[in-house]
């Protein structure tokens, strides 16, 4: 049961990315965490892709595995896709060359299935040619769809000031009944004091219900596995924890498997770790082959580096 992860601090989410409409990416991933022993997944919020990892979780017969979704309130990274403009563009290749998800051809045209939305292209193309646009989804139907078709944690990224798409988005979380609701909450745009009253406010509109808090570092930043790269995911862990709220903590945004030691060196108690772009980093050079579905060694490594990484974000007393 999901409670009884969270309880137990047992619980791992990977992030495959709310951005990610790529199906088979998703199959890919969620086959080779799922075998590495991840029972959570964290899915973009499209029919397809939920029927991807289903998909992948027949392949890889392990049961008792929990989906979660994950929509944005306008001004949130994770809903952002690159634009490239032709007219700037000089052709010169540093995009594609830095996309961590492939998600720019080597003829410099994004390709928007794959974008997650993270902004490295932008901030490095030497031209300014490259803006990230808002895509955002339509909540109304598509959240309580999600629940019917078995997705049990409805996730809210609630980084921005849009507090009236904010109230709408969470009400129709709730309206849907998931079996958990999830906030992830950063400071990139909040003051520590902003964090805590919004995330009073969300929880006491779902009262009695238990919610999780993802404590959010530096969105999409865990392209290293330094202690670094997670400091501020154990930081924003560790200012809700000390508020002392009836949720659940899990920490994200820069993960790594750093986080877990860090994290315990600070005197966090956290109930779980959601890592993204480092567990898909580490993996990449497997799940992109042309033979991975026929070749059993390249699951098997890619199996163990995901389980190595699992391994390191359990919870030590
Ligand atoms: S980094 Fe900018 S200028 Fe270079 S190829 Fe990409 S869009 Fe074009
Ligand atoms: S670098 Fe990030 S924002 Fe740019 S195309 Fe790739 S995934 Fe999208």
């Amino acid at each position: 049961m999901l409670k009884t992860l969270l309880d137990n601090s047992a619980f791992f989410k990977l992030v495959c990315g709310a951005g990610n409409e790529d199906p088979e990416s998703v199959k890919r991933l969620v086959y080779i965490y799922s075998l590495a022993g991840c029972k959570v997944f964290d899915l973009s919020a499209h029919p397809e892709i939920i029927s991807a990892a289903k998909e992948a979780q027949r392949l890889s017969a392990i049961d008792n595995l929990y989906y979660c979704v994950s929509i944005g309130i306008k001004g949130d990274p994770h809903i952002n896709k690159a634009r490239i403009d032709s007219g700037k563009c000089i052709k010169c290749g540093s995009c594609y060359k830095l996309c961590p998800n492939d998600a720019i051809s080597e003829y410099i045209k994004v390709k928007t299935s794959k974008c997650i939305g993270c902004g490295f292209c932008a901030k490095n193309c030497p031209k300014d040619a490259i803006s990230m646009v808002e895509k955002d989804a339509d909540v109304k139907n598509i959240l309580p769809y999600m629940v019917q078709s078995g997705v049990s944690i409805l996730e809210l990224h609630v980084m921005g000031h849009d507090n009236k798409d904010l109230d709408y988005k969470w009400q129709i979380i709730n309206d849907s009944k998931p079996e958990f609701a999830s906030i992830c909450i950063d400071r990139e745009s909040l003051s520590n004091k902003e964090v805590l009253t919004r995330i009073k406010n969300m929880i006491s509109a779902r009262e009695p219900y238990t919610t999780i808090i993802q404590a959010d570092g530096i969105p999409m930043s865990g392209s290293d596995d330094t202690y670094k790269t997670t400091l501020q995911a154990v930081a924003m862990a560790e200012i809700i924890q000390d508020a002392k709220l009836p949720v659940y903590l899990t920490v994200s945004g820069g993960t790594n498997s750093k986080t877990a030691e860090l994290c315990k060196l600070c005197g966090i108690k956290y109930n779980g770790i959601a890592i993204g772009s480092w567990a898909r980093k580490i993996v990449k050079p497997y799940i992109t082959r042309s033979d991975f579905w026929s070749n059993n060694l390249v699951q098997e490594e890619a199996v163990l580096k995901g389980k190595k990484l699992i391994q390191s974000t359990i919870y030590r007393h």
